[in-house]
């Protein structure tokens, strides 16, 4: 059963905390670098890729940074409308490079046309982009805006956050070109915090090779050496991939579009749910992302008192986030969620408001 409510970190299946206590092995043995390796090569189907897929011993923040340090030398275009956009976006400014920021409303999908506009004008190495913006419920048009980008500058790469939506949503990351998709273990695959898995195309492998002080913990030049021998040049969250690699076997079982459709039929649920109680979504319709609805707060429902009542139930909610904090609150329905865990979390908050 589903408790948590909250775009991640999220309920993670008894059985898959309990892969997480297999003993250690030596990280540098054969037994753990098969594990390794079948961990990785089953993660390359959820990314929709044949191009390699680096597991780090950090959280999706990490990878952000990653993806700074090694495809940019100098000049990064970054999309921002939303909370952890804009964090990318100081991710690359703290890191001394030129991040030109190329602002939405929150409210509103980054624009391709925009994006493709700024790109021509550029000179830019590399673009960054939320595919699922968390604070916001927002998808951005992620395919379009690579085809546009291409289309004027081919060789810029395109660096996607997929932080909050892969193994919940489909990003065919080959098919749509990207260069990065970058992702948590809390979020969509449903594994605990800890663990960075990050999808990297050939061209930026070969962009990376270029670029000056890349650092070392996350130097992807580096790591793909040992990767190429199933083993990474630090130790790694042997116990997260341990639980990967079975979470992955659940997840391929389930098989990816009948978890796609999952995930969207509950969105569909909770989005209509809002509807007929005089609620809207804060992102518009055709955007709305299919594992975190982000609704306006137009009843002025205080949502800690409803938390607390939500809590009674074993179950909770999320607050609004950054500037929309006091002004939304969001309902997840991401990882192991249920129709039926969104049923009973509707029924709860139906009562609060009738209260
Ligand atoms: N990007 C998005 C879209 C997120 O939702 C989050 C966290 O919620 C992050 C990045 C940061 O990820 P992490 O907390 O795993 O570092």
């Amino acid at each position: 059963m589903s408790r948590m409510f909250v775009p991640g970190p999220v309920d993670v299946a008894d059985e898959v905390l309990q892969a997480q206590t297999a003993p250690m092995l030596p990280h540098r043995s054969k037994e753990f670098e098969a594990i390794y390796r079948r961990a990785a090569e089953k993660a390359q189907q959820v990314f929709y890729t044949r191009y390699r897929v680096f597991l780090t011993a950090s959280s999706g923040t990490g990878l952000q940074e990653a993806a700074i340090r090694n495809f940019v030398q100098r000049r990064v275009l970054s999309v921002v409308n939303g909370a952890f956009a804009d964090r990318w976006y100081e991710v690359a400014v703290s890191n001394g490079k030129e991040a030109e920021k190329l602002a939405f409303d929150w409210d509103t999908p980054a624009s391709p046309e925009r994006i493709a506009d700024a790109v021509r004008k550029g000179g830019f190495e590399a673009l960054t982009v939320v595919h699922n913006e968390t604070s916001t419920g927002m998808q951005n048009p992620v395919k379009e805006i690579a085809e546009a980008v291409r289309a004027v500058s081919p060789d810029t790469l395109i660096l996607v956050d997929a932080v909050s939506s892969l193994g919940g949503a489909k990003i065919e990351m080959d098919a749509w070109g990207l260069d990065m998709v970058l992702t948590s273990s809390q979020k969509c695959l449903a594994l605990p915090p800890g663990l960075g898995l990050g999808a990297v195309s050939d061209r930026a492998m070969e962009k990376a090779k270029t670029v000056e002080n890349r650092g070392w913990y996350f130097d992807l030049v580096r790591m793909e050496k040992h990767r190429l021998k199933d083993s990474s040049p630090a130790t790694p969250a042997m116990s997260l991939i341990f639980a990967l690699d079975f979470q992955l076997d659940r997840i391929l079982a389930e098989g990816l579009d009948n978890r796609f459709a999952r995930h969207s039929a509950m969105a569909k649920r909770v989005q209509e749910w809002a509807e007929s109680h005089d609620l809207s979504m804060y992102a518009p319709p055709g955007y709305r992302s299919q594992t975190v609805t982000t609704i306006k707060n137009e009843r002025g429902i205080n949502v800690s008192d409803l938390n607390a009542f939500l809590k009674q139930r074993e179950m909770r909610i999320a607050g609004g986030y950054g500037p929309i904090k006091e002004t939304t609150f969001r309902i997840a329905h991401m990882g192991e969620t249920q129709m039926s865990d969104i049923e009973k979390l509707l029924a709860a908050m139906e009562e609060y408001l009738k209260q």
